[in-house]
């Protein structure tokens, strides 16, 4: 890495992780569009399968575009290393792996990303894990819900969609506690508005596929470690701390110290799961990423002055923007997210599902889509669409129930989105 904590956040958007080519001077990354890289010598190979020198083998570990990437978005969490993976869900079953086994399970926030909630609700029981689902705004009820089979801590630092700031440290305390790591979906925050590791978290998860890479081109996400939890502290984490067969009883924790969650992340986890992210797909988040702070505080100034205007709109009964003093989470932006609350926000109609419905349908600047943190303004009614698969308690606890429609706020004018909005609303009402 070229670039690290000794620079401001705007100088490592732009430098972190990456120089000019050394074999032909480009200044951007160039894509590294080989499956396979060549070794030296029978030595120079055996040393890169032991892990005793670290190098390019095979594109489905590792390949030097992903690597910038990777080392970018380490220097801009704050952590000691990064695996990027094939999407944001990869990610999280990549930070889950080497923690979980069958029996064990992970202690989730209610209010996530609803995608989120049916990957831990659903999916991860076929491989024996369960979660646990609490609302995060009791922390009485978070320490209650962890028992001896915990192996993490899941939350979001601003979640999606409804606006909920997580009181990080105290989640974190909880989590030390416990002697588990807590892992911090940080999408909606990204780390111009949020570091978790600053906070306490051991693990921060990103999908890139929204804010970071910022025009809606390609899907990714990254696992950042923080590499300052123990794992040899207990038993709890033979992954890290106990011999790994598959490399000679190697143990990862005791070999590669604070880069052992990393290093297990492409040595374990992506060689054996493959869920890899392309180096076409790492070149566009590296260019999206250099204009995050950029587009970050526009979005942040669009979406205060939009949610402002439609919490006096006669057709809304309530805007979920923790940026609005009104909002029980805008006590917690000075700690958590001091620079903006982000670009994501619902609002409840007054005339329920239909009216929703009618208004998305009605918006025209706005487009209609299961994404968010996009360059342009979008728009979603989750109840029908992304939430769908909920229950209605489901949908309540996550903030979405069926009145309610997601604006993920564009950086356009906002003369233009207020307009449109206004427009709409009629429309449907
Ligand atoms: C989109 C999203 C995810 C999943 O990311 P993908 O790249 O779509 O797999 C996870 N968490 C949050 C908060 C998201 O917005």
């Amino acid at each position: 890495m070229t670039d690290g904590p000794n620079h401001g956040f705007d100088t490592m958007l732009v430098h972190a992780g990456t120089e000019p080519d050394p074999a032909t001077g480009a200044v951007q990354v160039p894509i590294y569009q080989s499956t396979s890289f060549a070794f030296r010598d029978a030595e120079h190979a055996a040393k890169l399968f032991n892990l005793e020198e670290v190098g390019f083998i095979y594109s489905r570990l590792t390949n030097p575009t992903v690597w910038a990437l990777q080392n970018r978005m380490a220097a801009l969490e704050g952590g000691a290393g990064a695996v990027a993976c094939s999407s944001g869900h990869a990610a999280q079953l990549m930070a889950l792996f080497p923690l979980m086994a069958p029996g064990r399970n992970v202690v989730v926030s209610t209010r996530l990303y609803g995608g989120s909630i049916t990957q831990f609700s659903q999916t991860i029981k076929r491989f024996g894990w369960s979660a646990t689902f609490v609302d995060f705004d009791d922390t009485d009820a978070v320490a209650a819900a962890c028992d001896d089979d915990t192996r993490a801590i899941f939350c979001e630092s601003i979640a999606n969609p409804g606006g909920y700031i997580t009181d990080l440290p105290a989640i974190a305390a909880i989590a030390d506690a416990q002697g588990v790591p807590l892992i911090v979906d940080n999408t909606s925050a990204t780390p111009y508005l949020c570091r978790p590791i600053e906070h306490g978290a051991t693990l921060v998860v990103n999908s890139t596929t929204k804010y970071l890479t910022g025009n809606g081109t390609v899907t990714g996400g990254v696992i950042v470690d923080s590499g300052t939890f123990d794992w040899m502290a207990s038993d709890k984490f033979p992954s890290l701390s106990q011999p790994e067969p598959a490399y000679h009883g190697l143990v990862f924790a005791e070999a590669l110290g604070p880069m052992a969650f990393t290093f297990h992340g492409i040595a374990v986890g992506l060689r054996d799961l493959g869920m890899t992210m392309n180096p076409q797909g790492a070149h566009y988040t590296l260019l999206g990423i250099e204009t995050l702070s950029l587009r970050m505080a526009r979005h942040v100034e669009n979406a205060e002055k939009v949610a402002g205007w439609l919490e006096g709109n006669e057709h809304v009964d309530a805007v979920t923007y923790a940026g609005l003093e009104s909002s029980p989470y805008h006590h917690r932006m000075a700690t958590i997210c001091p620079k903006g609350a982000g670009g994501l926000f619902t609002i409840a109609l007054k005339g329920g599902y239909d009216a929703c419905v009618k208004f998305v349908d009605s918006l025209e600047l706005f487009t209609h889509v299961a994404n968010l943190g996009d360059t342009r303004s979008l728009v979603i009614h989750p109840a029908s669409t992304t939430h769908r698969q909920l229950s209605p308690e489901q949908l309540e606890a996550a903030g979405a129930p069926a009145n309610v429609v997601r604006l993920s706020i564009g950086i356009e004018d906002p003369k233009d989105l207020i307009a449109d909005l206004e427009q709409a609303l009629a429309a449907a009402h």
